[in-house]
């Protein structure tokens, strides 16, 4: 299992499907990839071969260059289209990626669907994206800013190992990563950020590497070549530690 996500200029399904490749040797029975295409949310999925989904799905045929990846290696729920990643909140406003075990799952799982919430498939993952989006109920309009405070109120919530990669449609120059005893490593270059499971995933790229810490939560902003007020030619990128505010 591996996980892969990419923001920057390019075309981010070509590099996610190099990236998902090249994660191969790690196992897996099923891939996908979510994508922010403009300004629409796509989610591609289903089980089988990274070359053949990717095929079969035509991963090539979009555009965006926000997005990110997954090869599952079930743990929780049988190998399915729907228990593939990424996963989708119940508006489909949001997805993540998600390579470790949730451990609390089940209680977490029962208080979403008293609260309304369906689910769609029988992962242990799938609660990460119902808690976000409960999250965000609390705010009317949330900005950017109440959106991370959502995710890091749902990181104190998640027991178990994670490495977890999340788009949000209404914030799509946006990429938040978090990670909990799974492995996450943030690649950086001039104008593009690469995150993954392991450096193999983005090294054709950029060797320019910041490994994550467990308790880190990385928000990784597209850099816009047309906002001149941006002198900086770097994305912004910002890591907190839930557990010391690094
Ligand atoms: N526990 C999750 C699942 O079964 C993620 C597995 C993985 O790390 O690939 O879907």
């Amino acid at each position: 299992c591996g996980i892969i996500g990419y923001i920057g200029n390019r075309k981010a399904s070509e590099i996610l499907l190099k990236g998902l490749k090249r994660l191969e040797y790690r196992g897996y029975d099923s891939c996908g990839i979510g994508i922010i295409d403009n300004n629409n949310l796509i989610i591609k999925k289903d089980v089988g071969r990274v070359e053949e989904v990717a095929k079969k799905e035509d991963f090539l045929g979009l555009n965006g260059n926000v997005a990110i990846g997954h090869n599952r290696w079930a743990t929780h729920g049988h190998v399915s289209k729907e228990n593939a990643h990424p996963h989708t909140d119940c508006k489909a406003e949001l997805c993540i990626v998600h390579n470790g075990i949730i451990s609390n799952y089940k209680k977490l799982k029962k208080e979403l669907i008293s609260k309304g919430h369906k689910f769609k498939s029988q992962t242990d993952s799938e609660v990460i994206v119902h808690l976000i989006e409960e999250e965000l109920k609390k705010y009317k309009n949330p900005s950017e800013e109440d959106y991370i405070n959502a995710v890091k109120e749902v990181s104190k919530k998640l027991e178990g190992s994670y490495a977890i990669l999340i788009l949000n449609k209404n914030f799509p120059h946006l990429l938040v990563g978090l990670k909990n005893e799974s492995p996450l490593i943030l690649g950086v270059k001039e104008d593009e950020c690469f995150l993954g499971s392991d450096i193999s995933a983005f090294l054709e790229w950029t060797k320019e590497i910041i490994p994550l810490e467990d308790g880190d939560i990385v928000v990784l902003r597209k850099y816009n070549p047309n906002n001149n007020c941006n002198s900086s030619k770097i994305n912004n990128k910002s890591i907190n530690n839930k557990n010391n505010n690094k």
